[in-house]
C-alpha cells in the first residue's frame, strides 16, 4: 500500500530526528504495540483493509461482516503479543481517559473456554457510565451512554490490554467526550479547507488539521510527593516558602539532565516509541525539576490520542523511576508553572502545509489566504477560543508573567506585518495588470525568503505564527488538547466557509478572477481583523489597557470565562458547523462549572485540614519550646531573664500573631465555602468559590509561609521546597 503524501511528510520529520536514525533499534520498535497499517495488511483481507482505509480517509461506515473480520484480525495480532484483555479507550469530560477491560477469554455453555472477540465488541460497547460527567445530558433524557469504534486512531496494545480508542456518546446522539466533538470539528475544517485549497490545486481531496503539543511537567521524587497532603490531593502545593535558591539563576533551562530524570525519560521514549508516539525534543524547562517533552506533529486527532496516552504512561514509568509526575499547570508558587503549547496547521492529502509558503506565486497565496483566514477566524471568536483553555489550575497560570494573558492577540512578525500592511493598499475590484505584477512579485514573490529569517519570537503572544505554523500558548499543561483543538477547528471551519461563499460571490457576481477576488476578500480580512494583531509585549500592563480599547475579551478567571460557551454567537456557529448542539454546550459548560466548582472546594478542605491539623499544632509545639526556654531562663536569670531571652520573646509574639490569623482567615474560609455550598445555580457556586472563598488561599498562604520561616525546622510538618524541588 503507498504512503498518503501527508503520511510521506509525516514521516520525512520524523526521520530528519537523529535519535531515530542514529540507533537504527528505535526505528525499529516505533509503533510495535500499534495495529497500525503494516499489522493491518498482515492481519486483514484486503476487503477489510480497503474498507478500513476508506473509513479513514472518507468516513465510511464499516458494516458489520467486516467489523468481524476486523476484530478477528484484530484479535489474532493482540493475542500473538501476549493481550489477554481488550478495552474501548474513552475520553469522558473528566478530561482524563477512561478504560473498562474485559478479557478475551470467554467460557462456552458446553464447559469449554475460547478466546472470544467479535466485531459486536470492537464497534459497540456499553460502559457502566453513570458515574462520568455528563452535564444532566443523560438525565433529562434518560439515555445511556454507548462508546463507538473511532478508526482513524489506530488500535494499539498497552500492557496486556488491547486498547481501542473510541467516541463516547448518549444513545440520543449527544456527546459524552472530548473526542466525538473533536472528530465532528475535524470534518467540518476538511470540507471547509479542501474547498478553499481547490482554488489553488483541483488534486486537493482532503485537509487534515495537523498538531504537535509540548508537554511540559515537573518531576518530584514521590516519596517526598506523597508526604504532601495538597501534592497528593491537588496536584499542587497549597503552602511553601520558597527556598533560598529558585529559578534566579536561569541555571536549568537546557542544563544537564539529572541522571535519575534521563533514565525515566529514556524508558519513556522507549515505552513511547513502541506505542507509536512519535517523541523526538526533551530538555530541561526554565524551573529546577521541570522538563519538556515534543513529539513530531501529527493529524490532530491522533495526536489528541498519543498525548492523553503519554500522560498515562508518564505517570507510570515516573512511578517505577520512584518519582511523581506533576501536570498541574501551577504545581508551585514563585517559579513558572507548566503550559502545553499546541502547534497547530493545516496539511493537504496532497502533501502540502496550507501554512507553509511556497516556491510559486499560487502557492504563496495560498498560504497568505490561509494564513489571513486564521486571523479573522480569531479576531470574530477570540473570546470562544478563550474559553476552550479556561480551568481553575490554568487560572493560576494565564497572565501570571510567565504565560501569556487570558487576553487572546496574535503575533506573526515585522515581516508579515509589512506584506499584510502592502496588501491592505491594493486597488478594490479588478487589478490593473501593473498592480498584478507588483502583487505576484515584490509582495506574494516575496514570502519565502521574508520566511528563512523570519527568527524574531515573540514568547509573550498566546497566538504566535512560526514559520509554517501556528503556536497556541495558553493550553494548560493537564488539560485535553482536544477542547482546544475543537474550538480552533470549528471557528477556522467556519470562516473559510465564508470566505468561499464570498469569493465565488465576487467571481460570480462582479466577474472577478480568481486571484483578484481572492485578493479582494483578504484585503478586507486584514482591515476588519488588525484587533487582534498585537507585537508588543503581552505581558505588559500597557497592553491591557490597550486590550481593553480595542475590546478585546479579558476574562481573567474560569467562571466568567465559561460564560460566551452558551451564547447566541457560540450556539449559531457550533450548530451551523454541526459540532455541537445548543443542549451539547449547556452540558459543556455546567460540566466545566462543575469542575471549577469541585477543584476549588476540594483544595479548601485540604487547605483547612492543613491549618488546624498540621500548622497551627506545629505552630504551637514551637510555641511550647520557646516558653520552656523562656521560662528555663527565667528560672536563672530572675528579673534579667528579659534581656537575655529578648529574641525568644520576640519570636513567641510572632508566632501567637500568625496563629491567630491563619486561625481566623481559615474560619472565615470554611464559613465562605459553606455559604458557597448553599447556593442554589452551579453557575453562582461557582462565582463564590472564584470571588469568596479563593482569595483566602492566598492570604492564608502568605501566614503558614511566614510561619514556616520562623517554626523550627524539625518541628515543621511539611516536606519543603528546597527538598521537593533540588532533590535529584
Ligand atoms: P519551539 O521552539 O516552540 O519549541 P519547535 O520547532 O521545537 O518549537 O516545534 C514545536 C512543535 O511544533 C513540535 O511538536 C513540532 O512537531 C510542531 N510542528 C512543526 N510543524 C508543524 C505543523 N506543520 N503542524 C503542527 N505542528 C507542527
Ligand atoms: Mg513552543
Amino acid at each position: 500500500m503507498p504512503k498518503t503524501r501527508f503520511q510521506a511528510l509525516a514521516e520525512s520529520q520524523r526521520r530528519e530526528h537523529k535519535n531515530i536514525d542514529e540507533s537504527g533499534k528505535r526505528s525499529a520498535l516505533f509503533g510495535k504495540q500499534v495495529f497500525n497499517e503494516e499489522r493491518m495488511l498482515q492481519f486483514l483481507t484486503k476487503e477489510a483493509f480497503d474498507n478500513v482505509k476508506s473509513a479513514i480517509f472518507q468516513g465510511s461506515k464499516i458494516d458489520r461482516k467486516i467489523a468481524d473480520q476486523v476484530a478477528e484480525g484484530m484479535k489474532a495480532w493482540a493475542l500473538s503479543m501476549g493481550a489477554t484483555h481488550y478495552t474501548h479507550w474513552f475520553q469522558p469530560l473528566t478530561g482524563a481517559t477512561a478504560e473498562k477491560h474485559d478479557a478475551f477469554f470467554d467460557v462456552l455453555p458446553e464447559g469449554r473456554a475460547m478466546e472470544k472477540f467479535g466485531g459486536a465488541q470492537l464497534v459497540q460497547q456499553e460502559p457502566d457510565a453513570s458515574s462520568f460527567p455528563s452535564g444532566g445530558i443523560r438525565n433529562t433524557f434518560e439515555a445511556r451512554g454507548y462508546t463507538a469504534w473511532d478508526p482513524t486512531s489506530p488500535a494499539f496494545i498497552y500492557k496486556t490490554t488491547l486498547c481501542i480508542p473510541t467516541i463516547f456518546v448518549a444513545y440520543t446522539g449527544e456527546a459524552l467526550d472530548n473526542k466525538a466533538p473533536l472528530l465532528r470539528a475535524l470534518h467540518a475544517v476538511d470540507q471547509a479547507a479542501t474547498g478553499v485549497a481547490q482554488y489553488f490545486d483541483k488534486n486537493v481531496r482532503k485537509v487534515y488539521a495537523t498538531l504537535g503539543w509540548e508537554q511540559e511537567y515537573f518531576l518530584v521524587d514521590k516519596a517526598l510527593a506523597q508526604s504532601r497532603l495538597d501534592l497528593t490531593m491537588t496536584g499542587r502545593t497549597l503552602v511553601g516558602s520558597f527556598s533560598a535558591k529558585g529559578q534566579q539563576l536561569d541555571d536549568h533551562y537546557f542544563g544537564v539532565i539529572p541522571p535519575r530524570v534521563l533514565s525515566f525519560m529514556s524508558d519513556l521514549e522507549k515505552q513511547c516509541t513502541q506505542l507509536g508516539i512519535p517523541v523526538k525534543t526533551r530538555h530541561n524547562e526554565v524551573a529546577p525539576n521541570q522538563f519538556e517533552l515534543a513529539p513530531v506533529f501529527e493529524e490532530a486527532n491522533l495526536s489528541v490520542d498519543h498525548n492523553l496516552l503519554l500522560m498515562d504512561v508518564m505517570e507510570e514509568i515516573a512511578s517505577r523511576h520512584n518519582f511523581k509526575v506533576l501536570f498541574h499547570e501551577k504545581p508551585f508558587a514563585g517559579i513558572n508553572g507548566s503550559g502545553k503549547h499546541n502547534n497547530w496547521s493545516l496539511a493537504t492529502d496532497t502533501g502540502v502545509n496550507l501554512l507553509s509558503p511556497g516556491t510559486t506565486p499560487m502557492k504563496n497565496l495560498q498560504f497568505l489566504t490561509f494564513f489571513v483566514n486564521t486571523i479573522k477566524a480569531v479576531d470574530t471568536y477570540e473570546e470562544l477560543l478563550r474559553s476552550s483553555i479556561a480551568s481553575a489550575s490554568n487560572d493560576h497560570r494565564l497572565g501570571a508573567n510567565e504565560a501569556p494573558p487570558p487576553i487572546l492577540s496574535i503575533f506573526i512578525g515585522k515581516q508579515l506585518s509589512d506584506v499584510l500592511d502592502e496588501l491592505e493598499g491594493v486597488s478594490k475590484g479588478k487589478l490593473s495588470p501593473e498592480e498584478k505584477t507588483e502583487l505576484k512579485l515584490n509582495v506574494v514573490g516575496k514570502i519565502p525568503e521574508i520566511l528563512l529569517d523570519n527568527t524574531d519570537r515573540n514568547r509573550t503572544s498566546p497566538f504566535a505564527f512560526t514559520g509554517n505554523k501556528f503556536e497556541m500558548r495558553g493550553v494548560g499543561a493537564r488539560m485535553n488538547c482536544a477542547k482546544p483543538m475543537t474550538l480552533l477547528n470549528t471557528i477556522v471551519a467556519k470562516q473559510l466557509t465564508d470566505f468561499k461563499k464570498e469569493v465565488d460571490a465576487l467571481i460570480d457576481k462582479k466577474n472577478l478572477k480568481k486571484d483578484e477576488a481572492v485578493f479582494n476578500i483578504l484585503r478586507e480580512y486584514i482591515k476588519t481583523s488588525k484587533r487582534i494583531r498585537f507585537e508588543g509585549d503581552g505581558y505588559g500592563m500597557e497592553w491591557q489597557e490597550e486590550a481593553r480599547r480595542r475590546k478585546l475579551s479579558f476574562n481573567k478567571n474560569t467562571p466568567e470565562a465559561l460564560q460566551i460557551i452558551t451564547s447566541k454567537e457560540s450556539v449559531e456557529l457550533f450548530k451551523e458547523m454541526d459540532v455541537f448542539s445548543e443542549v451539547e454546550l449547556k452540558a459543556r459548560q455546567d460540566v466545566e462549572l462543575g469542575a471549577y466548582i469541585f477543584h476549588i472546594q476540594i483544595e479548601g478542605r485540604v487547605l483547612g485540614e492543613m491549618v488546624y491539623n498540621h500548622i497551627i499544632p506545629a505552630a504551637i509545639r514551637y510555641q511550647n519550646l520557646l516558653l520552656e526556654n523562656v521560662g528555663g531562663l527565667k528560672e536563672v536569670y530572675g528579673a534579667a531573664h528579659k534581656k537575655v531571652a529578648e529574641s525568644q520573646l520576640n519570636l513567641l509574639e510572632q508566632v501567637g500573631e500568625h496563629i491567630v490569623e491563619i486561625k481566623k482567615l481559615t474560619d472565615e474560609m470554611t464559613d465562605a465555602r459553606k455559604r458557597a455550598n448553599g447556593l442554589s445555580t452551579i453557575d453562582k457556586k461557582a462565582q463564590a468559590y472564584c470571588n469568596n472563598v479563593k482569595p483566602y488561599f492566598d492570604t492564608i498562604r502568605d501566614q503558614s509561609d511566614k510561619l514556616e520561616k520562623l517554626v523550627a525546622d524539625d518541628l515543621w510538618p511539611f516536606t519543603k521546597y528546597r527538598e521537593l524541588l533540588f532533590t535529584k
